[in-house]
């Protein structure tokens, strides 16, 4: 029995996995239990950030593992405060929580919306319809989008939705009980769809007139995909808390929630906790990822980000069933006119990874480190699969 036909009979089937088993990586490639060679234009869906056996992370992380590789948050640990210190100098916040995954990130933050708003008695949220938060029960009800939902039951209560990128769908539901509007910035599994600055200012000036939280789910959109360090910083708003995990420490399990003083402040000892969050290996990760990243790598983004907008487009010229070039630096798709999944299927059979982002989208967000002939591969491959499209 090979590993996949195990894998069927013992993991639970709660994802659609192509037949190939990975075992190792290098830089931007990946290698299968037979040798065969992969590009990875897919990086985890951005959590690579480094790519695959950097020296400098692999070494970092077995120092750290051979020191201490968990205490309890009872604590402190110098590599979870030096991480905190970098993404506070380095942001407009002053505090950070600590956590595992994008989920839990995005349900510290919806707490931390609700502690503040009980001040006044307000509790309700308004997320954005096509949006992805994560599938606890909390980030699965602020995911606006009803499939992720079926067969649940009863939702987390207090949850509104409105139109993403339409101000007004805003103003429509808000009410006297609203406390906090949580958005992607940058909606990823919704099909990579760019939030209007335009639209942002409205809703930050709204939030500021009217006290409520703005909360950036920075997930997958921020740790330097666009080419700054936060999503944020692209666009030119700031929210006043951001949830970011997948890429942050390069591939270790890590989440984290941001925010000002004003808002943590709603945090009290007890109120919010995280056996695992920010523990040392994780942490001593996230501090590779982040000096990298202030080392030259958010150029790299800003720059190879430009020629793969570039070159998608050069495609779009050739293939009319392209409709559609989107995104901001590594965090970019294209839209097809038909469905992608049969396409992935064979650019993987030619050696490159690639992800959609809903049925008609493909998705290329690759590790950080890309460079101009990773990018040319890739193309090359991908121009050989439509071609017999
Ligand atoms: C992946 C993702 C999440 C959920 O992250 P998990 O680590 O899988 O819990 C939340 N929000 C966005 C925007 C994401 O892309």
């Amino acid at each position: 029995m090979n590993t996949f036909e195990q894998g069927a009979k013992v993991v639970m089937n709660t994802y659609n996995r192509f037949p190939i088993t990975l075992e190792k990586g290098d830089g931007m490639y990946v290698y299968d239990d037979n040798g065969k060679k992969y590009l990875d234009f897919v990086a985890g869906i951005a959590v690579n950030s480094l790519g695959h056996n950097h020296k400098k992370l692999t070494k970092t992380i077995s120092e750290q593992a051979q020191k201490l590789i968990h205490c309890s948050n009872l604590y402190w640990t110098k590599p979870q405060v030096s991480l905190a210190a970098k993404l506070v100098e380095n942001s407009d916040f002053d505090k950070v929580f600590f956590c595992n995954s994008g989920a839990e990130a995005i349900e510290a933050s919806l707490k931390i919306s609700r502690k503040y708003g009980s001040k006044t008695g307000r509790y309700e949220i308004i997320t954005m319809k096509n949006s992805f938060h994560g599938r606890t029960f909390g980030a699965v009800t602020a995911t606006g989008q009803p499939h992720y939902q079926e067969g649940l039951g009863a939702l987390l209560p207090g949850i509104k939705y409105a139109e993403f990128n339409n101000f007004d769908s805003i103003t429509e539901i808000l009410s006297d009980k609203t406390c906090a509007i949580l958005l992607e910035p940058l909606q990823g599994e919704g099909g990579i769809h760019p939030a209007d600055i335009e639209y942002l200012k409205k809703i930050r000036k709204l939030c500021d007139e009217k006290d409520i939280v703005l909360i950036f789910d920075e997930v997958q959109c921020g740790v330097g995909r666009l080419g700054t360090l936060f999503a944020y910083q692209t666009f030119g708003v700031v929210p006043d808390a951001v949830c970011t995990a997948k890429g942050i420490a390069g591939g270790i399990p890590m989440g984290l929630m941001t925010a000002t003083q004003k808002l943590s402040d709603s945090f009290k000892p007890g109120d919010h906790a995280s056996t695992f969050g920010g523990n040392p290996l994780a942490a001593s990760a996230g501090n590779v990822v982040i000096d990298e990243l202030l080392d030259g790598l958010l150029d790299n983004v800003k720059k190879n980000g430009t020629y793969l907008t570039e070159k998608l487009n050069v495609l779009k010229e050739k293939y009319s069933i392209i409709t559609d070039v989107r995104g901001i630096g590594f965090m970019q798709g294209i839209e097809l006119s038909v469905p992608v999944a049969d396409i992935i299927k064979q650019t993987i059979e030619n050696g490159l990874l690639l992800v959609n982002a809903g049925k008609n989208v493909i998705r290329f967000v690759p590790s950080l480190i890309a460079e101009k002939e990773h990018i040319d591969e890739a193309m090359e491959i991908l121009d050989k699969v439509l071609s017999k499209h």
